[in-house]
């Protein structure tokens, strides 16, 4: 093999799973396998290059300077990728250039801007399995949040699955290998969107994950999570990858976020599908979803913010309240909105930027990103100081101005600086003397030039004496070949062109040294303080951290408090009670469709007494459906924070929320549709609790009459009876069932009139 060969075989060996990038000259390469993937994935030509064996070594490659356009294409089919670079620089290499991989791309390690998606987090997920529990955890690089949780017990793997459904990771790592997963195993295969590592043992060892979690959280790791084994292994494993991969500091990832049941509501796989909370089910759009229609936020990191809340609805009383303050007073005040809406555009991704100030890819035109989002802080704030409810008063008090940040950089940097980092022309005028001063002889250089030009026109008499400038020679004096008798003897002849010839002189190369001088040591000088005002400001990050926090929280309450005036929706009054009553409630999503024609609202009333069930009937097409998980909808909503769509609302709280939605497309997962429904309802049947909220949409459908019947008449009496006892909406096609009105406690029909 030739020597380049060998180097690239040591070095893929070493990236098994990963496509490599081999830099050659202007180009990215890849080779052997790499190459007939990429070159089929990436719609690239494959061609040969002499490898010293008998048969050339498949090619392909890309243009260094447009790759990651390419990366993209393969991370988003769950390509990984690994960056190899040429370490040292090719004309000062003895030899074979030294390459080492500087970087690997995985679909869940993204923190390139242009591969990331603005809306949403790009979460990585770790999972430990144990004998006796789960620990899984999720990491959005790009944005240093890490979330953690463990559950163990009969429901284990359930509750895993709908952990993963309500962050949708990009990728996940394992501590097994997938065929010893089970049921878990299954439904990560099924997700076509997911890159899945398995087998990645080692990382998950508890001692050393142990480590590494102290390490980089410090003080914030409490004795109780170090106890929790599965949770700290997920957590010190995520934290290993993740630093593998960007082979840089990752010091950005700094808040440790444990949560555990009772904080949010739970709701599964399922359930969020089928009540559409981000994405439409029909066309997989956010279009036509809760989120869609909730979303009116002005930045990207708002807008994130906001997919979370709604993933992610709240069980605290207080909590929720805290943000219903904030939402009201905003939706009260169209001026106000008005006012911080136009703040608020202004504002660019803090989060994101931050993160790559501290791992330090960022350039000079995101820490002018930075500084141009702070300069709107003093107006927001002065917006905020007139309000009066707890939450926005809160936000306003802990806004810190970032004062130090923004002088530093405005002082700093140009306010247009270049893409480039080591060409100059970054550092502000007046915050070095020395960049002054280099600069100062460069821009002397040129009028030096001018005059020596004119004292040799004076000195040879030459009037078309012409000073010019090459990489070849550097300056140089060119005389016409008509002139050349009156050239004087201390010219030097370098060049000889068909009509003229080209000199230098002493004086000439003495001046050159120094301007040329001056424009290397600038860039070099310019480069150097950049990096120092960029670590400064990493070592502030926290602070500008917490500014972004609190600049999306604003957003979200805005974009909520726009959408509930807009849409006349209500303040729900919620509680830790059992009752929830609805007057006049709208389908959120689709009252938006039937702007022109007309949404017919609708009452709901559901108690733990004598309306726990709502066995409800009527022809195709009548709205059972959609009233249904209106009903859900609207109880989500409340518990996001949102006001509802509906005249009044007192909505108790619910722990969890259950669907099993139509007998319709399942049959693309190979398991026979009346199985799957019957699995959902046995899932339903084992977790739901009296707090639960439970939409039964035409269960018993897809057998045979009186099968159907009777399990459907089954299912109502269990969950109606005391060992469940949840607040249940039942929409049957089986009329026969209307007569367990009269048999049980706790069961009303209704009928849909159309
Ligand atoms: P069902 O489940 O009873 O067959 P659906 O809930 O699927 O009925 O609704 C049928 C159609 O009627 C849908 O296109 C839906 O958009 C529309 N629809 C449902 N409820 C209402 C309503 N309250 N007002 C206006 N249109 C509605
Ligand atoms: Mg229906």
């Amino acid at each position: 093999m030739t020597p380049m060969m060998e180097q690239y075989w040591e070095i893929k060996n070493q990236y098994k799973d990963y496509i490599v990038f081999y830099r050659l000259g202007d180009f990215y390469e890849m080779f052997f396998d790499d190459a007939i993937i990429a070159s089929r994935e990436l719609e690239l030509t494959l061609t040969g290059r002499d490898c010293g064996e008998a048969e050339r070594a498949p090619m392909c490659g890309v243009p260094f300077h447009s790759y990651e356009g390419y990366v993209g294409k393969l991370i988003e089919k769950n390509y990984k990728v690994a960056i190899c670079e040429q370490v040292e620089d090719p004309a000062l290499a003895k030899g074979l250039v030294r390459r080492e991989v500087i970087r690997m791309i995985t679909p869940g390690t993204l923190l390139e801007s242009s591969l990331l998606s603005e809306q949403s987090n790009n979460y990585l997920c770790a999972i430990c399995m144990s004998e006796f529990s789960y620990g899984v955890c999720f990491a959005d690089a790009s944005t240093g949040e890490v979330h953690a949780t463990s559950f163990s017990g009969e429901n284990a793997d359930a509750r895993l699955r709908a952990e993963i459904g309500t962050y949708s990771p990009r990728e996940v790592i394992v501590n097994v290998a997938r065929t010893n997963m089970g049921e878990v195993g299954k439904f990560l295969a099924d997700r076509p969107d997911l890159a899945l590592g398995d087998n990645q043992y080692a990382r998950f060892e508890y001692a050393s994950a142990r480590e590494r979690v102290m390490a980089q959280f410090g003080e914030q790791v409490k004795d109780e999570y170090l106890e929790d084994r599965a949770m700290t292994s997920a957590v010190g494993a995520l934290l290993s990858y993740i630093e593998e991969a960007e082979k840089g500091d990752i010091s950005y990832i700094r808040e440790w976020n444990v949560y555990s049941d009772g904080q949010y509501m739970e709701m599964d796989v399922n359930t969020r599908r089928n009540l559409e909370l981000t994405s439409s089910m029909r066309t997989k759009d956010e279009k036509g979803s809760l989120y869609w229609v909730l979303n009116k936020a002005e930045t990207a990191a708002g807008k994130r913010m906001l997919r979370k809340w709604v993933e992610k609805p709240l069980l605290s009383v207080a909590a929720i309240e805290r943000r219903q303050s904030a939402v009201e007073e905003l939706c009260n005040s169209f001026m106000l909105r008005a006012e911080l809406g136009e703040e608020l555009s202004h504002v660019l991704d803090l989060e994101r930027l931050v993160t790559r100030v501290v791992y330090g890819s960022a350039n000079a035109k995101d820490l002018r990103a930075i500084a141009s989002t702070i300069s709107i802080l003093p107006e927001l704030r002065s917006l905020l100081e007139n309000c009066k409810s707890d939450e926005l008063t809160s936000i306003c008090g802990s806004l810190d101005m970032l004062g130090d940040v923004y002088s530093l950089i405005s002082e700093s940097i140009v306010d247009e600086p270049p893409f480039l980092l080591r060409e100059g022309g970054i550092i502000k005028e007046g915050y070095n003397s020395d960049v002054d001063y280099l600069r100062s002889v460069m821009a002397d250089g040129k009028g030096w030039i001018e005059k020596v030009m004119l004292e040799e026109r004076e000195k040879t008499g030459i009037k078309t004496l012409k000073i010019g400038y090459n990489k070849v020679f550097g300056y140089y004096i060119e005389v016409t070949r008509s002139l050349l008798d009156q050239v004087p003897d201390r010219y030097i002849r370098k060049q000889t062109l068909a009509n003229c010839e080209r000199y230098i002189t002493q004086e000439l190369k003495d001046m050159e040294a120094t301007i040329l001088g001056a424009e290397d040591k600038v860039c070099t000088l310019e480069y150097e303080l950049f990096q120092k005002v960029r670590a400064e400001i990493a070592d502030k990050s926290d602070r500008i951290r917490s500014v972004a926090a609190l600049l999306s929280k604003v957003d979200v309450y805005l974009s909520l408090a726009t959408v509930a005036s807009r849409n006349k929706y209500v303040c729900p009054e919620v509680d830790m009670g059992s009752v929830i009553t609805v007057k006049d409630g709208r389908h959120p999503v689709v009252e938006q469709f039937v702007k022109d024609t007309y949404f017919v609202p609708n009452d709901v009333m559901l108690d733990t007494d004598r309306n726990r069930l709502m066995l409800i009937t009527g022809p195709n097409m009548a709205g059972k459906s959609t009233y249904m998980r209106q009903v859900a909808l609207i109880v989500i909503m409340a518990q996001i924070g949102s006001f509802v769509p509906a005249e009044d609302a007192r909505i108790g709280i619910c722990d969890k929320v259950f669907t099993r939605v139509g007998a319709s497309d399942d049959l693309a997962s190979g398991q026979s549709t009346f199985m799957l429904e019957m699995n959902e309802v046995s899932y339903i049947l084992k977790n739901a609790t009296r707090k639960s909220l439970i939409i039964y949409d035409e269960v018993g459908r897809g057998t045979s009459t009186f099968d159907g019947m009777s399990i459907a008449r089954a299912i109502v009496e269990y969950t109606n009876s005391r060992k469940i006892g949840a607040k249940t909406l039942f929409a049957t096609h089986y009329h026969e069932l209307t007569v367990m009105e009269e048999e049980f406690d706790g069961i009303v029909n209704y009928n849909i009139a159309a």
